[in-house]
């Protein structure tokens, strides 16, 4: 993709002085429903109106969204309160009612995203149309689907485009309800620097506890903007209770997030330091938590060694480790003294562990 430049015009045209804020219900389920929370939200930092209209249900039996009679909702608000309207679209015929119903954001769902024939179709669909659209990451964690997803979309003349970062669905259980993974969205951020990028922490942590420090940490990588669910009713909610937060809670969530602001000389420095480090943070999280993992099947190897009576200190296998690492860690440019050092120490906290084990 060239002219990355322009994919940002229709952000810089809010000219806001804040991140850009969407905000609104998981799912349209009431006009009067609609209409409560438009209003809370109007006269805020809130520019975009959210409500889900078709629903991508995991399974079948739920609520599967309100369909066309929501967009009649959505065209009220925007009428009464001057909000800009956005939806999920899967389909051409999203596509087609959406643009009828002049909703003003369109975003593609993770479901979506993760397949290229449907992304194609809805690209067809809206192909030339000056919409804001929205393509949120696949629910795998693959940079390049994302990636193409919105190269879809731009290769079919569609010029106000952005990204939504929601997280990937894992087996694990973690604390998110779809770990963010921040290196993929820093990766792509490095790759397409304009390109708009928006968090969505409500689909990351599934908790609306967590809401605030996950947008504070997007904040800190240089994020455009989040939309966030927010619902009158959060916990009678029709889909996703647990996440959504009332108008109240977003506006003490927008209160409280640390904006840096950044002016003068100093300006270009603070902002580069503030994302480098809070990329190192993302690193060394995953660092540890890589750690963590090695250490639990070294515990696991330490009950093997204990069932079969063997020895825990295996010398060939430590030095053949060793050997491969430096010769990895060379190609990384690392030094052999670093490696060696730090591989010792990793193996001694193991063995520590596995004598644990073996005598415990
Ligand atoms: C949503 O925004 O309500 C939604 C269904 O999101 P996702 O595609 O991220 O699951
Ligand atoms: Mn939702």
């Amino acid at each position: 993709m060239e002219n990355t430049k322009e994919m940002r015009n229709w952000l810089d045209a809010f000219k806001l002085n804040h991140p850009f804020v969407i905000a609104g219900p998981c799912s349209a389920e009431t006009e009067e429903q609609v209409l409560k929370i438009a209003h809370e939200l109007k006269n805020s930092d809130v520019s975009v109106f959210r409500a889900g209209i078709w629903k991508p249900r995991t399974r079948p039996g739920g609520f599967e969204g309100i369909g066309e009679i929501g967009l009649k909702w959505l065209k009220k608000a925007k009428e009464e309160t001057g909000l800009l309207m956005g939806t999920e679209v899967a389909t051409a015929a999203h596509c087609k009612l959406a643009l009828e119903y002049d909703i003003d954001v369109l975003w593609v769902g993770a479901r979506t995203t993760a397949n290229p024939f449907a992304v194609q179709e809805i690209a067809d669909t809206l192909a030339g149309t000056d919409k804001i659209v929205l393509v949120k990451n696949p629910v795998n964690p693959d940079m390049a689907l994302w990636l193409g997803g919105v190269e879809r979309l731009h290769m079919a003349g569609i010029k106000n485009l952005g990204v939504i970062h929601r997280g990937f669905s894992t087996y694990e259980k973690t604390k998110y309800r779809n770990i963010p993974e921040w290196q993929i969205a820093i990766e792509l951020q490095n790759k397409f620097p304009d390109l708009p990028l928006i968090i969505d922490p409500s689909h990351i942590t599934g908790n609306r506890n967590m809401i605030l420090e996950v947008t504070q940490e997007a904040l800190d990588l240089n994020y455009d903007g989040m939309i966030i669910e927010t619902h009158i009713d959060p916990d009678n909610a029709w889909s996703d209770a647990a996440q959504q937060v009332t108008p109240d809670a977003l506006k003490q969530i927008l209160k409280d997030l640390k904006v840096r602001k950044v002016s003068g000389d100093t300006a270009d420095f603070e902002q580069k330091m503030t994302k480098l480090r809070a990329n190192i943070d993302v690193l060394d999280a995953n660092l540890l938590e890589l750690l963590g993992k090695r250490m639990k099947v070294a515990d696991e190897i330490g009950q093997v060694k204990k069932e079969n009576n063997v020895a825990v200190l295996q010398n060939t296998r430590w030095n053949e480790i060793q050997e491969k690492m430096v010769a990895e860690g060379a190609k990384k440019g690392l030094s052999a003294e670093f490696i060696t050092k730090l591989f010792k120490s990793i193996h001694q906290e193991s063995i520590e562990h596995q004598e644990k084990i073996i005598n415990g």
